[in-house]
């Protein structure tokens, strides 16, 4: 049987020891007799569960107290918007930045609803045709402003920021969509009012999505938002305001414990670095036969794109890749080419079994 490596954009991989548990665990959760899936979200069992995983995340990004952590649903999409509802009420100006295919749709999402209007602080897309990314230092915001948004790795574009961007004292709250790098690489959370992501790139299934918030900003939202979508009124109930995604938040507990047994954030960011270089330093050398345009400070090392420059050829190695176990190197649906999806549960072994396909597809094709 060969083995299957797995470069899905998301819903991705996930550490093989994790599904084992999960499938050890599926029908009787630790001798309670009852699936985590079928148990009520306000058991002790799953209070354990959750409050667990919300130490492990808090323990692996070293949050500080006054930041709270919520596992809401409706992915990062529902974050968008949410993000204003909350944080919004009774300014003028959000400042948005723009730097590929999900910061986009973020900036026409986040001003409905909301009295303030979505200022462009910064268009990659204009600037650079999501080459690179607009850096901080230029721009455009407003200390008046309730927020600035960003996503710090652009999962389309296979963008991201290298240096992660934090904002002068004075200047409004930062807050950042990091679905597709969360746990990746160290930051200091303290830079930000808000950190979103979506579970299922790099740290579980679908159906949750983590939320960072500072604790004074969730006194912004007016009670006239709808509890659901009041933070405070989840963080009030301890994440149990309704029901939470069980299932999902059990998974992704097992995933940060996992990260933890693999040595933590510092760890597999080292093996990200690898991964990555890995990778690109096969798309440099090939001699022209791949290309990735994207400039080198701005490289994603969580989402690989590349293209040998022929449509035909690039389905043809998506499809041959398959065969031989390499799963989902098809890129974005109107990006084309390819991409490699190399999250932190990703082998260095997957990379290097794709390098040597490369190289193979290469010397046939070349
Ligand atoms: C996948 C992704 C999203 C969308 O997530 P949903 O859970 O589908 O709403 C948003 N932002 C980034 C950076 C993503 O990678």
């Amino acid at each position: 049987m060969t083995t299957v490596y797995n470069f899905s954009a998301g819903p991705a991989v996930l550490p093989e020891a994790v599904l084992q548990t999960a499938r050890q665990e599926m029908l009787d959760y630790q001798g309670t007799g009852v699936s985590v899936m079928a148990m009520s979200h306000r058991s002790d069992t799953f209070q354990s569960i959750l409050y667990h995983a919300e130490q492990d995340l808090r323990l692996l990004l070293d949050i500080p107290a006054n930041y709270k952590i919520l596992f809401l649903q409706g992915g990062a999409s529902a974050q968008f918007s949410q993000t204003a509802m909350n944080l919004a009420h009774g300014f003028a100006r959000i400042d948005s930045v723009v730097s590929g295919n999900w910061s986009q749709i973020a900036h026409r999402e986040m001003g409905k609803l909301v009295g303030a209007k979505v200022h462009l602080a910064a268009d990659g897309g204009a600037r650079y045709g999501f080459l690179d990314v607009p850096p901080p230092e230029s721009w455009d915001i407003s200390p008046d402003s309730a927020f600035v948004h960003f996503v710090a790795n652009e999962t389309v574009h296979g963008v991201q920021y290298g240096r992660m961007p934090r904002l002068a004292d004075g200047l409004p709250p930062l807050v950042c969509d990091m679905s597709s790098e969360i746990l990746s690489r160290r930051i200091n959370v303290a830079d930000f009012g808000l950190i979103y992501a979506g579970a299922q790139k790099n740290l579980g299934p679908a159906g949750a999505t983590i939320v960072i918030i500072r604790d004074d900003l969730l006194d912004r939202c007016p009670d006239t938002v709808p509890a659901v979508w009041r933070y405070k009124a989840h963080v009030e109930k301890q994440g149990m305001y309704n029901t939470p995604a069980t299932y999902p938040i059990y998974i992704a507990g097992l995933v940060l414990r996992w990260l933890h047994a693999q040595g933590g954030v510092d760890k597999i960011e080292r093996l990200n670095r690898r991964k990555a270089e890995t990778l690109y330093a096969a798309i440099d050398g090939s001699g022209g036969f791949y290309q990735n345009l994207i400039a080198a400070g701005a490289r994603s090392k969580m989402n690989v794109v590349f293209t040998t420059g022929n449509a035909d050829l690039d389905k043809r190695f998506a499809q041959e890749a398959d065969l031989v176990g390499l799963r989902q190197l098809q890129g974005y649906k109107t990006l084309g080419g390819m991409r490699a999806s190399i999250y932190n549960a990703m082998p260095l072994a997957g990379v290097e079994e794709l390098v040597r396909f490369m190289d193979e597809f290469r010397r046939r094709n070349g």
